[in-house]
């Protein structure tokens, strides 16, 4: 099997440390055996940020992003099923980007010394890391070939449905998330993700295929890919839009950094907060006014979040409120990726709130 240095002499570059440069002359095949390793294997044939450029029939390409969150297996396990299915040419050329296989194969989403990868991508407020500058480079190559398509593929670490998160409301951009389920939501925060990056120049989604290696998951992450790969056009995709509907993320629900929490039945040490058990259910769910997040240690600690709209604006008063010691919705409000997850939690939020919004009524 090819070692990553072999598969780099293949692409004409130097060295492995040589990463500038890298997209002047992308890979046309993967490395040899990298179909028959797990998530967890892939750093010894590929590095961070490798892009191969995968022909098919149809030249235009597809761009599909993994890994970009190094425990979110489930873009790999589909990828490996649509790569095997069309060994010998893929209906339609793809553009395979690698995020962070060095997080992957301790099954992390960074490791500790790594930004988000997923945050590093031109935006508004751009980045000044080296892998932002990686990112920007990609993105200025994919903006020239102008895909046909991208597809950022991520799980979850709470319970939620799959779901397909999109910029824009554009046609072309709700048929491509409908593609891969009814439950679409639009956001536009946080800043420096790879589909906000794309949607200036191609349609783009971020697809949310539930907890990482899950086998409904990966399959319908496959016929999902697997469609695309055969569409000739997302303009109009009959028979998806009678059932869609798009929920607007506007705003993000973070912990403070100062207040102590734990998962009830999970905390071992007293803490400020403690999240309820099982409060993932509620995701995708409208709530009711006075549902409980959790409890505080005592009435006088401090409200435990901190609630965002998409410009930064601290809106918490309008939707929690304390009941005694007692964490409580204060308006009906659908939310989104509620981790249970306490390094997720810290390291992103605890989740979203949203809106339902009519895709064709924006
Ligand atoms: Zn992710």
């Amino acid at each position: 099997m090819a070692s990553p240095r072999q598969m780099t002499s293949l692409n004409g570059t130097e060295k492995d440390s040589d990463k500038t440069h890298f997209m002047n002359d992308v890979p046309k095949q993967l490395p040899e055996g990298i179909l028959d390793v797990d998530a967890t294997e892939l750093h010894r044939f590929v590095d961070n940020h490798t892009l191969v450029h995968l022909k098919g029939q149809i030249e235009r390409p597809l761009f599909v992003s993994i890994l970009q969150h190094g425990d979110e297996t489930t873009g790999w396990d589909a990828m490996k099923l649509l790569l095997l299915n069309h060994q010998n040419k893929l209906p339609r050329s793809i553009y395979l980007l690698f995020g962070n296989v060095q997080a992957a194969r301790i099954n992390s989403r960074q490791l500790d010394d790594q930004p988000d990868f997923n945050r590093c991508w031109p935006g508004i407020h751009n980045q000044q890391n080296e892998v932002a500058k990686t990112m920007q480079e990609i993105t200025d190559l994919m903006a020239r070939i102008k895909p046909f398509a991208s597809v950022d593929i991520h799980n979850n670490s709470g319970r939620n449905p799959h779901y397909a998160g999109i910029n824009s409301l554009q046609t072309p951009f709700v048929n491509l998330a409908s593609l891969f389920s009814d439950t679409i939501i639009h956001f536009t925060s946080p800043d420096g993700i790879q589909s906000g990056a794309f949607a200036r120049f191609c349609p783009s989604v971020t697809i949310e295929c539930g907890m990482s290696g899950t086998a409904d998951g990966i399959e319908q992450t496959h016929t999902f890919l697997e469609n695309l790969i055969h569409l000739p056009s997302l303009k109009s995709v009959p028979g998806v839009a009678e059932h869609r509907q798009v929920l607007n993320i506007f705003s993000t629900v973070k912990v403070k950094p100062e207040v102590s929490i734990g998962i009830q039945g999970e905390v071992t040490h007293p803490v400020n907060f403690i999240i309820n058990d099982d409060l993932d259910y509620h995701n995708f769910h409208l709530l009711e006014s006075g549902t409980e997040f959790g409890r505080l240690d005592h009435e006088d600690t401090i409200m435990p979040f901190v609630v965002t709209d998409q410009i930064g604006h601290d809106i918490t008063d309008h939707y929690f409120e304390k009941r005694g010691t007692s964490v409580c919705i204060k308006q009906p409000v659908i939310p989104a990726m509620i981790t249970q997850s306490i390094r997720a939690i810290r390291l992103d939020c605890l989740c979203y709130l949203m809106h339902p919004m009519n895709p064709n009524h924006p």
